[in-house]
């Protein structure tokens, strides 16, 4: 097809997710073609630094040789094969390598396709291990999480966010659940100051565990910051003082590190900065280096017996998607993980810590920035109308979109969170780059707060 051709059907048929398809169609973005290195490439061949890692996912950049090698030889083996009573071998080196990587304890993987699956899979091993755990069986089904959380977009993963606008719109289709609020200084209502504000956090959190125990099956959380919330960071100490409640009160704790795991706080996983080992571990967007759709749900030795007995007894959990541990997906996600340590992404991700503490500086007196909050290589810089008094912009103005828009004309691919301007760069991304990137923000931002 030419490009024409393309734009034409794109607009026609292609629905986009979480697009605004009318204004999508005017604005002609870009579709790309090719990709090399951190570079999208479109149908034009205009190049593009990805400032947003593909949503979050991609960890290497593209076109990896060693990571297009292992497709292509995994390839010539077997594309796919169900783990519904068979195994294969890439799901089951992965699997090895996982449990040897995460957390200590978390030693049973479950496969699924997305972080959405990853979360419903984690709500419903909970529920029914409090059903089947032995002589101390409970009718367990209430969850606990936090105000603005997000675990994805299904039913049972929308049903635990706190995202208002998504209990509004499909409000009757969802389970109750319980949501604490969270402890983001950024959000301090009027009259009180952050330090009172997080004691109170602090204090609610511990209320509502005590209060409804014996009717939780779980505590659902991203770890340190919530991703799609707005890059909302916590304060450090958080997540360990979770983990302690809920072990206490033994309630089993779903880390969802879906946005935060592979690199982007600094760690492997996020858990580690905290020491914390949860129940269930929910991994998926940077599996796979961000080539395939694969995601995983660990658990604990204790929750997984609960499952086990003779099949007539019905314990086993009922629960499992067509492309359930994809093999060619479990050969990218080990091939991902050799380059980890092969080229030190970690190092590399300290290096780009530096580089946006450097480059995002000169933003932090800007009277449109309210603040700038940064774990890791995630990166939320939160635009507002007046600075001191934290008030928006008008919504319609679409501000973040149209920084959006302005860094494309620069050659960036940037995506906001309403009006928070999001950096999420490859963990192995060059300094360099990011360099670009962020001088790229900054000029998109000052164009866009500047548009009438
Ligand atoms: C992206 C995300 C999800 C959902 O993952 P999908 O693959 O889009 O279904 C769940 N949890 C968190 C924290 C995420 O950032």
């Amino acid at each position: 097809m030419t490009p024409e051709k393309l734009r034409c059907v794109d607009n026609h048929h292609v629905w986009h997710p979480f697009t605004p398809m009318r204004a999508h169609a005017r604005e002609e973005s870009p579709i790309i073609a090719d990709a090399v290195g951190f570079e999208l490439i479109d149908v034009q061949g205009r190049r593009y630094l990805d400032g947003v890692s593909s949503l979050w996912c991609n960890v290497h950049g593209h076109r990896v040789p060693e990571i297009d090698a292992a497709i292509r030889q995994q390839l010539d083996r077997v594309a796919h094969s169900t783990l519904l009573g068979l195994g294969n071998v890439p799901s089951i080196e992965l699997a090895d390598r996982l449990v040897r990587r995460v957390p200590e304890g978390l030693e049973h993987v479950f496969y699924s396709d997305n972080g959405s699956t990853a979360v419903e899979a984690a709500l419903k091993i909970a529920l029914q291990y409090h059903r089947q755990k032995g002589d101390r069986a409970e009718n367990r089904n209430l969850y606990v999480s936090l105000a603005g959380a997000y675990h994805g977009d299904t039913i049972g993963s929308v049903s635990v966010g706190g995202i208002d606008l998504f209990h509004g719109l499909y409000g009757q289709l969802l389970f109750h659940s319980v949501r604490v609020p969270a402890p983001v200084a950024w959000r301090t209502p009027v009259g009180v100051t952050p330090a009172e504000y997080l004691a109170d956090c602090d204090r609610q959190l511990e209320a509502t565990l005590r209060e409804h125990q014996s009717q939780i099956a779980a505590f659902v959380i991203e770890p340190l910051v919530q991703g799609a919330a707005g890059i909302l960071v916590h304060p450090p100490g958080y997540l360990r003082r979770v983990r302690d409640l809920t072990a206490e009160l033994e309630i089993p704790l779903i880390v969802d590190e879906v946005a935060t795991g592979f690199g982007r706080t600094g760690t492997l996983f996020a858990c580690e900065q905290e020491g914390v080992v949860p129940d269930l571990l929910c991994l998926s967007k940077g599996i796979t280096g961000g080539y395939l759709p694969l995601a995983a749900t660990l658990t604990t030795t204790e929750i997984y017996d609960a499952f086990l007995g003779e099949p007539q007894e019905g314990r086993t959990f009922f629960h499992g998607h067509t492309y359930t541990g994809n093999p060619l997906a479990c050969a990218a996600a080990l091939a991902s993980l050799d380059l980890f340590e092969r080229n030190d992404v970690l190092a590399n991700v300290d290096r780009l810590e530096r580089v946006l503490e450097n480059r995002l500086g000169r933003l932090a007196t800007h009277p449109h920035v309210g603040e700038i909050r940064r774990k890791g290589i995630m990166v939320g810089i939160e635009l507002v109308e007046d600075r001191d008094q934290k008030r928006s912009f008008p919504s319609p103005r679409r501000t973040g979109h149209l920084v959006t828009l302005a860094a494309r004309k620069r050659g960036v691919i940037l995506r906001p969170l309403g009006d928070v301007v999001v950096l999420m760069p490859a963990p192995a991304m060059p300094p360099d780059l990011l360099e670009r990137i962020c001088d790229v923000a900054v000029e998109a931002i000052d164009e866009a707060v500047a548009a009438r």
